[in-house]
């Protein structure tokens, strides 16, 4: 049997590997991860063989109450929503590890009989599995606007305050591994780490919460990996430890595009983050230039070229397959048209790669940060749909704004801009964009999707 257990595990990894592989590119992610949860799967029931698993009536209505729960909801979610949705299972891994060490914790006695590497590593679980479960909330909440996108901070006590907690949890800790066996231990290792998820996430706004979004899933990957080891359990250790590395792999390459580090971002939110500037966020009575479907169409039938820049509302409208229509008939009249891909538009990495591939646009034509800033210059027409914080001049010139420092899309090289939103309100970030008043600036207020439509009749009839 335990031949048969091992056989089975060994298949389950290589599903894992092989559906990895299909995740690097939009055509062939579905597929992979198919592979990856028939992977998944398959080490499910191998773990389920194991002699001794325990109460199968227990088991069974955990698996029933996790299918009843996660399948509704996976179908039913929107594209737009999809990354509060991750970030929720993912801090949903977490809480589990936290919850299974408590039970090691109990059904060990406080790991009595245990070498001490099984409470060291049990012990790591608990503390980065619990951050991990109320950060991973605090980012759900900031996803869906159930709290303020914007840095929360308890100014100068903030970083006291997290050294506190983290010191508690290890502190908890310690005296576990050195004989005691209170539950109360375990209990106070847990509320302190899951307080210290929250203050650590709460600082955090604007441009870093993608890769603390990232950092945390990193974080669960690692937590299951140290529970695996403590249980001996080689499914856990090996997916923990994929998910640990691809996690913390995303989280350097998006802190990269980001120009930020990665203890900076941590250090920040230690810190209180970044200062909001006084005033960014209100709307301010300044003047804005408004146009009209018609207008647009005409400017871009007459540029010989258009780069269109999506951001969250193109995916929010779900205009992508709109947007690739006006773009044929663009290229119809002889007009270069590019996309520009900024790393965090929308609200997960690659959320406009996904859309855009949706829509069948070709790959060629989408082009990353680096290579389009270079290309503004030469652009007549700039066509911002939706976007807004991954265009603002502030990131650049304003070092009080909680985005100062993240490279933009230089849009306001182009020579001239228009940007399609409902209206004024502000991006993610929460702060004012200067772009839209400048005089190069025009804005099309409505619904993208009913705007590029809009656009699309217009041009038909040109
Ligand atoms: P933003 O969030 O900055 O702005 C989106 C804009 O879209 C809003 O200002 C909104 O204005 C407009 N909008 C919303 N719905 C519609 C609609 N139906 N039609 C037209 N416009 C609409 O988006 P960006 O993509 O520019 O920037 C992404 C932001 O999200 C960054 O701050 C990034 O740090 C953050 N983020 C990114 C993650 C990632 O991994 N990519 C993860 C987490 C956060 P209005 O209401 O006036 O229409």
């Amino acid at each position: 049997m335990t031949d048969f257990i091992a056989i089975l595990y060994i298949i389950a990894f290589a599903l894992f590997i092989y559906g990895l592989m299909g995740l690097t590119g939009p055509r062939t992610a579905v597929r992979g991860n198919w592979i990856a949860a028939v992977g998944m799967g398959i080490a499910v029931v191998a773990t389920l063989l194991t002699p001794g698993m325990g109460n199968w009536l227990l088991i069974v209505l955990g698996v029933g109450i996790g299918v009843v729960v996660g399948v509704p909801s996976a179908r039913k979610v929107k594209m737009t929503a999809m990354p509060q949705m991750v970030a929720l299972f993912n801090g949903v891994g977490g809480g589990a590890v936290a919850l299974i060490a408590w039970v090691e914790f109990n059904s060990t006695d406080g790991y009595a009989h245990e070498p001490v590497y099984i409470a060291i590593a049990s012990l790591f679980a608990a503390i980065i599995g619990s951050i991990s479960f109320w950060g991973s909330n605090v980012a759900f909440g900031k996803l869906q606007e159930l709290i303020s996108g914007r840095p929360i901070t308890m100014g100068k006590l903030q970083q006291p305050v997290n050294a506190l907690l983290l010191l508690i949890a290890v502190v908890c800790a310690v005296l576990i591994i050195t004989g005691g066996d209170n539950e109360l231990l375990i209990i106070g290792l847990l509320v302190a780490a899951g307080i210290l998820g929250l203050t650590v996430v709460l600082p955090i706004g604007g441009a870093d919460m993608p890769v603390v979004i990232s950092l945390l899933n990193a974080f669960t990957g690692l937590s299951a990996a140290a529970m695996g080891l403590a249980l001996d359990n080689t499914a856990l250790i090996v997916a923990g430890m994929i998910v640990g590395a691809s996690g913390s792999i995303l989280t350097n390459l998006m802190a990269k595009a980001m120009n930020r580090s990665i203890p900076a971002i941590v250090a920040g939110g230690f810190g209180g983050g970044p200062a909001v500037a006084a005033g960014s966020g209100t709307k301010e009575a300044r003047p804005v230039r408004s146009t009209s479907a018609a207008d647009t169409a005409i400017q871009m039938a007459y540029a010989s070229k258009v780069v269109v820049v999506p951001g969250y509302g193109m995916a929010v409208a779900q205009a992508q397959h709109t947007v690739r229509e006006m773009a044929k008939l663009l290229e119809k009249k002889g007009i270069t048209v590019a996309y520009a891909i900024h790393p965090v538009a929308g609200r997960m990495p690659g959320h406009m790669n996904v859309l855009l591939a949706e829509a069948d646009v070709p790959y060629e034509q989408l082009k990353e940060m680096d290579e389009i800033n270079s290309e503004f210059a030469q652009t007549d027409v700039a066509l911002v749909i939706g976007a807004n914080d991954v265009t603002n001049p502030a990131a650049q010139t304003d070092p009080s704004s909680p985005i100062y420092g993240m490279p933009i899309l230089k849009v306001n090289e182009s020579r001239s801009v228009i940007v399609l939103k409902r209206g004024m309100s502000s991006g993610f970030a929460g702060i004012d964009n200067d772009l839209f008043y400048d005089p190069k600036t025009s804005m099309l207020f409505g619904d993208a999707k009913s705007s590029v439509g809009e656009i699309v009749e217009e041009l038909k009839a040109l």
